[in-house]
């Protein structure tokens, strides 16, 4: 007897842990329409399985609809079932958007950016992980012998990325012990966060596939370094890039400088959500390349916002790559 295909529909909660329920592959059509039901205490799930205090308690009803859009399907042709799930957005039961939906905040924050400033972002998420079960060798920060044992899992990653129609950029051995990064390459807003979640979702599904668990802790050992997700971004106005100004300091143009003071600004809330957990403050701390610090740095691994570097050399070029980081988060957000 073969399974019956089944397609999970999935959100990402506000400590980042993907949740959902799984429908019948049958039922799509339905399902893209009518979505699966949820409770509003799903939210308030914590990564301990408890619900803390909500206002909600056992009442009430929502609907998560998944986004064809944002649908993913990859056959690791290894005998197991394709992974297949669709990042969806939750609504109330008269289909009207539920207030405490992540992902509808970010649709009407690109939308608010838009008509206040006539502004769109390009983003990159850039992930750090770790392999449990996988052996610790010295003297490999960085290391190819350690990229050697880890090519097939990188090479799988990349295709299993390429895949769910985002482009795969590099993959290292990072500096922690069995530490790692993988990066895929700028896309709009709402695809970018889309892409950060599914990224995430790969790395499970392929370390799955190797024997190892991932984990995307912010630390996971206090005499280590920890794991952050750093956030590459730009502006752009009528598709044209924006953020760049060889004349100003540090590059920025007037718009991603203001840009950037409001991150500066706000650093100390915006921290609340993009670095959440008590874990999250362990990593913060000086000395490890994470983001210790709100400030703008120029080419500097321990600020909070980081002007990036370049590598193009004519004007239009650097137009294009020209972005900041923002370093202060993790994968609990
Ligand atoms: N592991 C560092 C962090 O926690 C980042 C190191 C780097 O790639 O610059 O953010
Ligand atoms: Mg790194």
């Amino acid at each position: 007897m073969n399974g019956e295909r089944m397609i999970l529909a999935v959100a990402s909660d506000i400590a980042g842990v993907v949740r959902g329920k799984a429908f019948l592959a049958s039922e799509r059509e339905r399902r893209l329409q009518r979505g699966i039901g949820l409770a509003p205490a799903n939210s308030q799930i914590t990564c301990f399985d408890i619900i803390a205090n909500t206002p909600f308690g056992a009442l009430g009803d929502l609907l998560l609809i998944p986004d064809e859009a944002a649908e993913v399907e990859v056959d690791f042709d290894d005998g197991l079932p394709p992974e297949h799930f669709m990042i969806g957005d939750i609504v109330n039961l008269d289909g009207t958007v539920w207030d405490c939906c992540s992902r509808s905040i970010l649709k009407a924050a690109i939308r608010r950016l838009e008509t206040v400033a006539g502004l769109e972002i390009t983003a990159a998420f850039e992930h750090e992980f770790q392999l449990k079960g996988d052996t610790h060798v010295l003297g490999q920060a960085y290391g190819a012998r350690d990229f050697a044992t880890h090519r097939g899992f990188a090479e799988l990653l990349m295709s299993a990325i390429r895949a769910c129609n985002l482009t795969p950029d590099t993959f290292m051995k990072e500096y922690g012990a069995c530490q790692y990064e993988v990066t895929i390459a700028p896309e709009s807003a709402l695809r970018a966060a889309d892409g950060a979640l599914i990224v995430r979702e790969m790395t499970h599904a392929v370390a799955r596939r190797h024997g190892h668990e991932a984990t995307f802790t912010p630390l996971r050992d206090t005499a280590g370094v920890g794991n952050g997700v750093h956030i590459h971004f730009s502006l752009s106005r009528d598709g044209k890039p924006v953020s760049h100004d060889a004349t100003r300091p540090g590059e920025l143009s007037e718009v991603a400088g203001s840009f950037a003071a409001g991150i500066a600004r706000h650093m100390a809330s915006i921290v609340a959500f993009t670095a959440p957990s008590a874990v999250s403050y362990l990593r913060l701390t000086p000395h490890r390349w994470s983001a210790a610090f709100n400030n703008l740095g120029y080419r500097d691994r321990e600020a909070g916002l980081r002007i990036c570097p370049v590598t193009g050399r004519d004007p239009a070029a650097i137009a294009n790559q020209f972005n900041l980081e923002y370093r202060a988060a993790d994968a609990s957000a």
